[in-house]
């Protein structure tokens, strides 16, 4: 029986040992300093994350402060220790927001809180005023074979589920993304939806959205949770509505963006790179503090800290770990793209990406080959004091490194955080730094920096996952 045959027939319950992992007790003491140390610091990712909202603030890709934020992230990366700090550039088709208004007149003139989502066109410059026609939720939409959205503004309704998980984003975010395209293809002129986003705030939450190239683009917005309800109420009672539409926006502004890379040196396997990432690019709205300056901060301290038990202990790793700052997660994912371009043909043992805000990581689930599995065992050990229970082989890695998964069959780790209240403020204007709890950071930080320690002494390759 073969090694990896011998660990996958071993229940998960009981852990194999660590010499059935081939992990020496030398790498797991340094496992333990490590976990000792990040904890210890309630500083450093906090920091970054402060000076990424307050020196750069919004970073839509392609604009001038993602330039200032690659240029803040070099030199940050650098100040705090990591070797090999680097950028790739990364061209991009950036989007830019204009000016725009919403009236709803039912038939009182109401103004709704809205905003453009991401890759819209503006409306004529008269504007766009058309019939309101309802529909609960993107499904009834697809659903719909007659003429009825033809010639008039589509209203989607769509509600999104508060979830720990996160997973009711995954079931509603389809009617912002594909949304505007089904409505376009049934005559419609504009389309509103309803927020994604599990607030009650009075402000829209924006998003990508994608044009179909066979289909008219129609302008396409998100109003306010609240404004929708409104729509709603209108629509319980029957009343006829009618949206006035204004918006201007630029698409297509062609610019330059990078990625931004920095390293703690392997050693014996340091051509095998262990993959720890976020997204440096944000919406224009807020700070892009939980998304992504959060999962900046995390990965980026996890690695300092890494680097730093590596030179006073003389232990070094032995794969690459590489911190990946990518850009235009959000519109496009053309930094993922871009750097599986490059890298594709060197071996990744593992990628992951902390994106989902600062709140506490409460479960660790793998997407490594199905006989590799068990080993995980190894690093759920050493994550339970954390407070993190071990998940399946079913994870997801995060928005770039997901993209890097499947098109490199690259294996993958999800450190799934808290997302319970994360869709409250999620491309809001709301995501600011005071959203951050600091005391839910160093929990993080030791979590990715004893994730990128395990994969990087493992001796055995964790791939190729089974997508
Ligand atoms: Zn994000």
């Amino acid at each position: 029986m073969k090694r990896r045959e011998l660990m996958a027939s071993l229940p998960l319950l009981a852990a194999p040992g660590l010499r059935a992992q081939g992990l020496s007790a030398a790498d797991e003491q340094f496992a333990l300093r490590l976990r000792e140390a990040a904890l210890a610091d309630t500083t450093l990712a906090y920091q970054l994350i402060e000076g990424l909202c307050t020196e750069v603030g919004p970073r839509p890709a392609g604009s001038a402060n993602d330039a200032r934020a690659v240029a803040w992230a070099q030199r940050e990366l650098k100040r705090i220790g990591l070797a090999n700090v680097r950028t790739d550039e990364v061209p991009v088709t950036a989007w830019q927001r204009g000016p725009a208004s919403a009236t709803l007149f039912a038939p009182h003139a109401q103004p709704l809180v809205m905003l453009a989502l991401g890759n819209s066109v503006g409306t004529p410059d008269v504007g766009v005023d058309a019939e309101l026609v309802y529909y609960p939720d993107l499904a009834a939409l697809r659903a719909d074979t007659t003429e009825r959205a033809k010639g008039k503004l589509v209203f989607i309704d769509q509600k999104m589920e508060r979830s720990r998980d996160g997973s009711g984003y995954g079931r509603a975010v389809m009617a912002r993304i594909a949304g505007p395209v089904e409505a376009a293809r049934r005559g419609a002129v504009a389309i509103a939806i309803r927020s994604i986003g599990t607030d009650r705030d009075r402000l829209a939450h924006t998003g990508a959205m994608r044009y179909d190239p066979a289909v008219a683009r129609i302008p396409a917005i998100a109003v306010s949770v609240p404004d929708a309800d409104l729509i709603a109420r209108h629509h319980a009672r029957g009343t006829p509505m009618r949206l006035k539409l204004e918006m201007r926006n630029t698409s297509g502004i062609r610019a330059m963006s990078a990625n931004v890379l920095a390293e703690v040196p392997g050693t014996g396997l340091a051509d095998e790179v262990v993959m720890i990432g976020a997204h440096l690019d944000s919406w224009d709205q807020g700070q892009g503090a939980l998304d992504d300056a959060a999962g900046v901060g995390i990965v980026s301290a996890a690695a300092a800290h890494i680097m730093k038990l590596a030179k006073s202990s003389g232990v070094q790793p032995k794969r690459t770990i590489r911190v990946v700052l990518f850009a235009n997660e959000e519109n496009g994912f053309d930094g993922a793209n871009a750097y599986g371009a490059k890298y594709k043909a060197v071996k990744h043992q593992l990628v992951g990406e902390s994106d989902f805000g600062a709140g506490k990581i409460w479960r660790v689930r793998s997407r490594v080959a199905p006989d590799m599995a068990a080993s995980v065992a190894t690093l759920a050990q050493w994550l339970q004091p954390l407070g993190i229970e071990a998940g399946n082989n079913m994870g997801n890695p995060g928005p770039d490194a997901g993209v890097l998964m499947r098109a490199n069959l690259w294996p993958g780790i999800e450190l799934s955080q808290d997302g319970t209240n994360y869709f409250d403020i999620h491309h809001t204007d709301n995501d600011t730094l005071d959203k951050i709890d600091p005391a839910t950071l160093p929990q993080n930080v030791a979590a990715w920096a004893l994730a990128a320690w395990w994969a990087a002494q493992l001796p055995q390759s964790l791939g190729p996952p089974t997508l």
